[in-house]
């Protein structure tokens, strides 16, 4: 008899992730950059994840990822932005457990 209406749930798989915000680095482009918040300094640490750049910024206790972020720009592209960039040897908190991927 009458049709039978398909409804498609498009599935959505989201990947669970640690760092949710993350900025696209000023210095080599990639959409690599976190900002963290050190609450004994107040300050904001900026770290990319692909060049290691490494800022910190003083920041408001109200300010925001964002916040940061549109700062940290500002004074980057002024050229009176500190920054320095780490060392690869920093592998304190990464898992080296090789890197395979279980794919359903
Ligand atoms: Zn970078």
């Amino acid at each position: 008899m009458g049709k039978r209406r398909k409804r498609r749930k498009p599935i959505v798989r989201r990947a669970p992730r640690t760092l949710p915000k993350v900025f696209q680095c000023p210095n080599c482009g990639m959409k690599t950059l976190t900002i963290d918040f050190d609450k004994n300094t107040k300050k904001a640490i900026i770290r990319c994840g692909t060049c290691k750049l490494y800022a910190e910024l003083e920041v408001p206790a109200a300010h925001h990822e964002v916040d940061v972020y549109a700062k940290f720009l500002d004074l980057f592209y002024e050229g009176t932005l500190e920054y320095t960039f780490l060392e690869e040897e920093e592998k304190s908190e990464a898992q080296e457990e090789g890197s395979e991927e279980t794919l359903e």
